[in-house]
């Protein structure tokens, strides 16, 4: 072997250098001298942070609705977290509940029923938000167009909007999300980048004017929301909630499941199963699977095992909009994200750090954006 060789096949092994915990390699995250992953660091600090018992956060979730209509607000796809932390939260929890779903129109039917089942059952006031349909599609196609992996960030910028919108709208100071890092983990920020700035300049790029019907969360919303004293919660950071047995509880009313993680959305799972793993190498999985083996739920040869089998995903689900959304896909080589405004994070340091501290900002994107 020659000198350049061997320098190669060096560089090549630090390239691909994996996590001694989990699935996580150095391509798309940074490893510590230790030896594990950047993400594996922050689930160690999520644990740490979530020791409060699950009874004391509940008491402030009740303090915070003494005297008003509703304890809390919850957003529901008609997935399997979600649909948990609602039934949790009216059946067992005794909250006041408002309900909100976003639907984008590419519900499976699953999750259709599942929202209907809920609402009929639970006795919960629910409100049901359609996006403007052209803008939401023409916003859609950028995202494919712009050559990104954040081809769903859409939906997610709106949902984090509306959920502000409608508990302040409705006096509520408590929201409850059904993210727990302890099964979900959190994506690397080279696998998905939640940034408005960024959203809003892809969007003009490609179709030459400024979004006019959808609304995203900014800033000053997430400012004004610490200002209001409102509380962001994730309940299932704090306790496992008897989860499978609230399944059974679910099917019992007529819940279904729908096999995979996220697959109560069309377009989320053929972003997910499709999208990614096909052009971008990016394999969501390996993020569930790697939280999983963090907590000591599973070994890591098992989730190799499980990671061999490629991710499904049958075209024709996606409908009329197949041919379109197939020739955005092929047609448009991928770009660097740098190549699109950004936030500067960095800059907004301090204030984020801040709005942590008050709950209204994950630890996550704190971690993963400022740093
Ligand atoms: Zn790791």
């Amino acid at each position: 072997m020659t000198l350049t060789q061997e320098l190669e096949s060096k560089v090549q092994a630090l390239k691909s250098m994996e996590c001694k915990t989990c699935l996580f390699d150095s391509s798309f995250v940074k490893i510590e001298e230790d030896g594990e992953c950047e993400m594996c660091k922050l689930q160690e600090k999520q644990r740490n942070q979530a020791r409060e018992p699950w009874e004391k956060v509940l008491d402030r979730i009740k303090k915070k609705g003494k005297g008003r209509k509703y304890d809390c607000l919850i957003g529901i796809s008609g997935g399997e977290d979600s649909s948990v932390l609602l039934y949790l939260a009216v059946k067992v929890w005794n909250l006041r509940v408002l309900v909100l779903h976003f639907n984008n129109r590419t519900n499976t039917p699953e999750a259709t029923n599942n929202i209907k089942v809920l609402i009929d059952n639970l006795n919960v006031n629910f409100i049901e938000y359609f996006p403007a349909k052209k803008e939401y599609d023409d916003l859609t196609d950028s995202l494919l167009k712009a050559g990104v992996p954040d081809a769903d960030l859409s939906n997610d910028v709106i949902m984090s909007k509306l959920t502000f919108k409608f508990a302040k709208d409705n006096g509520i100071k408590v929201t409850l999300n059904g993210h727990s890092f302890r099964e979900e983990g959190s994506s690397p920020k080279a696998w998905s980048f939640l940034d408005t700035t960024y959203l809003l300049d892809i969007y003009k790029r490609f179709n030459h004017k400024d979004l006019y019907y959808y609304d995203v969360l900014t800033i000053w919303d997430q400012i004004h929301s610490a200002l209001i004293g409102m509380d962001r919660i994730s309940p299932y950071h704090y306790a496992e909630h008897n989860r499978s047995q609230t399944i059974q509880e679910l099917k019992k009313i007529g819940w279904k499941p729908y096999g995979v993680k996220h697959g109560e959305n069309i377009y989320t799972k053929f972003v997910g199963n499709f999208l990614l793993p096909n052009k971008f190498n990016i394999h969501k999985i390996k993020t569930y699977l790697s939280a999983a083996i963090r907590e000591g739920n599973m070994t890591k040869g098992f989730a190799k095992e499980i990671l061999a089998t490629p991710p499904e995903f049958d075209l024709n689900e996606l409908g009329e909009r197949k041919d379109h959304i197939l020739r955005l896909v092929n047609l448009s080589p991928i770009r660097p994200r740098s190549d699109y405004k950004q936030t500067n994070y960095k800059k907004l340091k301090p204030l984020f750090w801040l709005l942590v501290k008050l709950r209204i900002v994950p630890f996550s994107m704190y971690a993963k954006y400022c740093k």
